[in-house]
Order: structure tokens, then sequence, then C-alpha cells
């Protein structure tokens, strides 16, 4: 049998663009996916304890983009969730991103009263304001110390544990995005629609694959089945280096470890996950029944192990944003521009980009209806 498409990769890009094709131009696709599970990094699974845990670290859904939300909608119930996170400076527990709450967990309250008014005279109430701004533009002694404060204590540790690079050596992009939020609100996001999957993320791409357009082979990789399986025209949702054979050389990742442990607690941390900027060699820990909702007797975390990624060895989970890299990668996009039409490259990998799930779900839905619709 010859199918319309071929798929490489059943993550959020690939299952979303093979239920468009299926259900949209009822055209036939075969994905091919070379883990033993469907979701790519958002998979879920009832761990022995029977507590719903993500593989491949924790994930929130969250977006500000309705269509995403009511799309993914046919597929999955949700389950509304806010999550809320915690670092661990100078031995207390403080909200983060950092907010008005965190003056007052950090600082005694008359104190942190001041801070609170002078941040929302000089910025206003509910805005977001980059740390790197307050710290050379502040009039105020009081707010540059406290920018300088949480850069030192809450980003540049964490940055250095999470990246391996100081915060000067990634794009400066990254730095200029920590902010303060002159706010009381201590969500982790502020989008307006956040959540899980009601039955996991698992349950939802079963459903957005349950079509009789749309054949699966996991564990295969694309490279194992290219040359025999007969198919028009490709999706390839995997590294682009690898795709290319590494013509250009590697594109550096950042990847990660991550040590599951169960306890017999009723709870173990007091929100979905805590941060440890400065102590240890984790950077966070997660406990999943915050995120998913569940009862049950007994508690799984995680914790988290950032790690040099190596080719073959352990998996590439992070593209690093530094400028000199994205550069190497435009030279694969331009050899991609050159199968333009016959082979699509999309995802996280695909565009060597961090990608939200939204933005994930997003770019497939826009490049169905730019490129694939049109294409014919
Ligand atoms: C630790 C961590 C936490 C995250 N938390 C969140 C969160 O809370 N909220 C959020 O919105 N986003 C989160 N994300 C981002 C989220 O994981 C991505 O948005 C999403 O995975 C992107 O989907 P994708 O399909 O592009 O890539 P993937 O999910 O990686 O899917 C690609 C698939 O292709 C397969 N593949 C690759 N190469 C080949 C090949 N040669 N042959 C066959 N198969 C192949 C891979 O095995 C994989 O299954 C997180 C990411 C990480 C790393």
């Amino acid at each position: 049998m010859k199918f319309d498409w071929l798929i490489v990769g059943a993550g959020f890009t690939g299952s979303v663009l093979a239920e468009r094709i299926a259900s949209q131009l009822k055209q036939t696709v075969l994905i091919v996916e070379q883990r033993p599970h469907l979701g790519g990094n958002a998979y879920d699974y009832y761990d022995d304890h029977g507590v719903l845990v993500h593989q491949y670290g924790p994930h929130i859904f969250h977006t500000n983009a309705q269509y995403v939300w009511d799309y993914l909608a046919q597929f999955t119930q949700w389950r509304s969730y806010y999550h809320r996170v915690l670092a661990v400076v100078s031995g207390k527990l403080v909200p983060v991103p950092f907010n008005l709450n965190s003056l007052y967990a950090l600082f005694p309250p008359r104190y942190a009263d001041k801070l609170a008014q002078q941040l929302i005279e000089h910025y206003g109430f509910n805005v977001k304001v980059p740390i790197l701004r307050i710290r050379d533009t502040a009039s105020s002694d009081d707010l540059k110390l406290l920018a300088e404060y949480i850069y030192e204590h809450v980003f540049h540790h964490y940055t250095v544990k999470q990246w391996g690079l100081k915060p000067e050596e990634l794009s400066p992009s990254v730095t200029a995005r920590v902010p303060i939020y002159v706010s009381y609100d201590d969500r982790y996001f502020q989008d307006t629609f956040q959540g899980l999957p009601k039955q996991g993320y698992t349950r939802l791409f079963q459903n957005l694959l349950n079509h009789p357009n749309i054949k699966v082979l996991l564990n295969t990789s694309y490279q194992e089945v290219m040359q025999e399986i007969p198919y028009q025209r490709l999706i390839f949702t995997g590294q682009i280096d690898e795709f290319f054979e590494h013509l250009h050389g590697d594109l550096p990742y950042r990847s990660l470890h991550f040590k599951f442990i169960h306890t017999e607690q009723e709870q173990f941390q007091a929100v979905g996950t805590v941060n440890y900027p400065n102590e240890y060699t984790y950077t966070r820990t997660t406990e999943f029944k915050h995120l998913t909702g569940q009862r049950e007797y007994g508690s799984t975390y995680i914790e988290e192990y950032p790690q040099p990624y190596r080719r073959g060895e352990n998996l590439p989970y992070y593209p690093i944003p530094r400028d000199e890299y994205r550069a190497l990668y435009k030279k694969y996009e331009a050899e991609a521009e050159k199968l333009k039409g016959r082979v699509f490259f999309a995802g996280r990998l695909a565009d060597y980009q961090y990608y939200n799930m939204d933005q994930a779900v997003a770019r497939a839905l826009s490049l169905f209806e730019k490129e694939i619709v049109r294409s014919g």
C-alpha cells in the first residue's frame, strides 16, 4: 500500500498534522515513531503505584489561543489547573516568577511594603518588568538592590545549572525576558486557558490518531524504513541535522535526567513544582498529584538533573538559545528549502526552536492550512 503521507514522530506536531490530513483531506498517513509510545515528550503513564506521571518532565498546558484550546478539546476534556512554583531562596520558599507575594516571603513586612509601593509607583500594577531594566534604570537604590538580589539568587545559579552556561553566554533575549511581576497573582502562567487533559496526554493522543486513514508504527525510526515504505510526501518532526546526516555539524541541545521517587506521604511538597536555584545538582522537583488532581494514597515526584546532550546516549530536550546555534540551524533550513513541496519540516526538533505545546499545535495547524492544503 502506498501512503499519501509519511509522518516522522508522534508528538504534538506529527499527531496534529496526521489528524488534519486524515480528517480534512481524507488522505492516508503512516506515522513512524522511534519510541515505544505516542505523545513525544508529552507522554504520560500510570506508574507501579497507580500515579499518573509524565515520563519526560512535567507538562502543563497553557495558551491564550482559543482556537488551539478548542481544537484539542475535540479530543479531550480539560481539567482546570493553575501551576504554582516556589523557589528555595536563602532558606525560604518564595513564589516565582518573582511577584509582590515573593517580597513578603523574603523580607520583613515593612520593608516588603516599601518595595511593593515603589514597584507599583514606578512601573504600575499588573505589569511584568524585566529585572535587568530595573537593575539598570531604577532611580531607587532599594529597587536596584532588589533586582540584583533576584538576579543573583533566583536567576543566575538556576541558569548555570539548567544550561551549563552563564546567563551572559546565552542569547541576550533569554535574560531580557526574566521579569518581576508587579502583581499579587502568583500563578506561574497568566494565560487565559490552563489545564491538563482530564484522562492524561496519552489518551488525548490516542483520540487524535483514532482515524481509519492513520496507521502508526511504534519502535521504528525513519532511517530504518525510509527505503522501504512507499509514500508521496513526507513530514519530518525529528532533528533536522539528523535528517541531513549532520552535513553542517551537530546542532547542540541540553539534555535531562529524571529521577522518579515514590513516597508513602499523602503530599510531598506544597505546590506542583519547587525550584532549587542554589542547592543540589537538580533544578526542580515536581509532584504530579498537584497537576493531575489524583487522590491516591502515596505520591510520586521527580527530580530534574540537567546534563549535556550526547548523540546516541541521551535525548535532545532543549535547543540551546545561542545566536551562533541559530545561525547553524539556518544552514539546515536552507537545505530544507531545497526540498520544499515534497518534505515538510516542523516541530521543536525540526525547527530547532523551543515550543510550548500550544505553540507546537499552532505551528502544525498553520503548516496544514498555509502549505499543505494549498499544495493540494
Ligand atoms: C522538561 C520539559 C518540560 C516541558 N514542559 C512543558 C509545559 O509544561 N508546557 C508546555 O506547553 N510545553 C512543555 N514542554 C514542551 C513540549 O514538550 C513540546 O512543546 C512538545 O513536545 C513539542 O512537540 P513536538 O511534536 O514538536 O516534539 P516531540 O514531542 O519531541 O515529538 C517528536 C517525536 O519525534 C520522534 N522522532 C524523532 N526523530 C525520529 C526518527 N528519526 N524516527 C522516528 N521518530 C522520530 C521522537 O521520538 C518524538 O516522539 C516541555 C519540554 C520539556 C523538555
